[in-house]
């Protein structure tokens, strides 16, 4: 397979491929050889403005809208299928701008396939309500699209969050405007080009690329906006609440987490650390619901300590073309702020028993790194790291363990090892997380919910759930013989 990619991007505003508004670009880096990969049109304010008002025309068109449903299904299912014929060409942009593993990039490919397939599939099936009032009158539900919905992704699962962003909009018939993220931005206008070859109408998915605080910030406090979808971190999160609140827009928030797995005794330790190390380690550690927290019983301390950095020896550094385990982070400033929580960490006397920082070689590199003897009230067991760095807390009895997990601001994912389907339970009902895995961390797909409780956000996507989040119920009440004289309040 080749491995030269498109030097030069354009965005995707009302069907048309076009530079940006001031001709200005944004360089894109290999993280793998931090040398510069690709060149992306920089949307700014001007190109928000013209692909909110496409996204607007296309709403006001009533094109998606009328369709019937089934056949707004089958128009994404024609997106799912040109996305999963570009899924080697969608890997390797992803592989290069990301840092993912190829087959992850793979893996991004076809699972951005498959929201458009599972969505599609719910697109007939969203229905209203009928409700009874009596013989003279009938009374219905319609779930109703909002309009223009904002969605802002960022860099993590850049194809995956946007195509399922993307998916329950259309499947509802919302138009979209998306802002990919400025640092891997690529595998984001495959969407587009998917869009465009399956027959979509213009202005119906419109995607660019700028900064946050320019084109993101312009987006989100867009007149025109009806809706929003936000991605990203707790920071920028409250900024874009703050912009909606003017407006009194709806918005989805998917945020951090610092989500913690509870090793009760009883459980299979092997399936605990291979489980663990999934949980922390897959595409280094750069994800919302990474187990970055283990929480283990005080006595069975070393032994999984030691285990751990077994398994952390056999995973291999280096970049994602070559398929390795422990692929580089972002940028050279996410790599600064890991190391330097690791440095913090040692100070405040948590001990690592593997790695401690970046790995000495030319890219943007961090060791699977494990901290043994971490105190609950350490920055590193509260602070979303976003890298390979796996914080290990000890309990003495159960109630502890469940207090320690619930005890940062977040509330994204939690997790259990137990053989025990008493404890499983019990311990499922008190954790505070919007989705608990038991004896694997990940377990779920594209068809269970996901979303966060406490400041990991609101609103729930994937899932069927997903889809409420892009309607709004109108309610429509006829008197069938005009009687006329209602009163207010039933
Ligand atoms: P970020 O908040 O820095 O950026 C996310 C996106 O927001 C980017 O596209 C960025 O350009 C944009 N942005 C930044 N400032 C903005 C502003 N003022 N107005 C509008 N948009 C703005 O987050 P990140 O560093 O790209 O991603 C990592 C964070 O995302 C982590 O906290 C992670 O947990 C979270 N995340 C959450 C989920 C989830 O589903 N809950 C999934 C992936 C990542």
């Amino acid at each position: 397979m080749s491995q030269e990619i498109k030097k030069y991007w354009k965005n995707y505003i009302d069907g048309q491929w076009v530079d940006a508004a001031n001709g200005e670009r944004i360089i894109v880096e290999n993280p793998a050889t931090a040398q510069p990969l690709a060149e992306v049109a920089r949307a700014t304010e001007a190109d928000v403005d013209l692909a909110v008002a496409a996204a607007r025309r296309c709403f006001n068109s009533r094109e998606l809208y009328n369709m019937r449903p089934t056949n707004r299904g089958a128009l994404m299912f024609e997106i799912a299928r040109h996305m999963t014929e570009m899924a080697d060409e969608i890997a390797l942009a992803e592989c290069l701008d990301n840092g993912k593993s190829l087959n992850g990039g793979k893996n991004e490919a076809l699972a951005a396939a498959r929201y458009f397939t599972y969505y599609g599939g719910l697109a007939d099936k969203l229905e209203g309500r009928m409700i009874p009032l009596g013989a003279d009158y009938v009374d219905y539900t319609i779930p109703t699209p909002f309009g223009v919905s904002a969605q802002i992704v960022p860099w993590n699962f850049p194809l995956q969050i946007a195509a399922r962003s993307v998916a329950c909009a259309l499947a509802t018939a919302n138009t979209v405007v998306l802002k990919s993220p400025e640092l891997s931005p690529l595998s984001t206008y495959f969407i587009a080009e998917a869009c465009e070859r399956a027959g979509v109408p213009k202005g119906a998915v419109n995607i660019l690329c700028g900064y946050g605080h320019d084109c993101g910030a312009s987006l989100v406090s867009h007149d025109d906006v009806d809706h929003i979808v936000f991605t990203g971190s707790l920071k920028t999160g409250q900024f874009i609440l703050r912009a909606a609140a003017e407006r009194v827009l709806p918005c989805v928030m998917e945020l951090g987490g610092k989500s913690a797995g509870i090793v009760f005794e009883d459980a299979d330790i092997d399936q605990a650390v291979n489980s663990t190390a999934a949980g922390i380690f897959s595409n280094a550690g750069q994800v919302c619901s990474a187990q970055s927290r283990l929480i283990v019983p005080k006595k069975m301390e070393s032994e999984i300590l030691e285990r751990l950095a077994a398994k952390a020896a056999t995973l291999k550094v280096g970049p994602g073309i070559d398929n390795n385990d422990i692929t580089p982070v972002i940028s050279a400033a996410q790599a600064d702020k890991i190391h330097g929580m690791c440095g913090a960490a040692t100070q405040a006397g948590a001990e690592a028993v593997c790695g401690g920082g970046k790995a000495d070689m030319e890219g943007h590199f961090i060791q699977p790194t494990i901290f043994g003897s971490v105190k609950s009230d350490m920055t590193i067991a509260q602070e979303e790291v976003f890298g390979p760095v796996l914080a290990v807390l000890t309990y003495e009895d159960q109630e502890e363990a469940i207090q320690i997990a619930n005890g940062t601001d977040y509330g994204l994912c939690a997790g259990l090892y137990t053989k025990d389907l008493a404890t499983a339970h019990w311990a499922a009902d008190q954790l505070i997380a919007g989705q608990v895995f038991v004896n694997e961390w990940f377990a779920g797909g594209i068809e269970t919910p996901f979303g966060g409780m406490k400041r990991s956000g609101y609103g729930r996507e994937k899932g069927q759930e997903a889809l409420l989040n892009y309607v709004q119920t109108k309610n429509v009440g006829i008197h069938i013989t005009g009687g006329g004289g209602g009163r207010p309040g039933g």
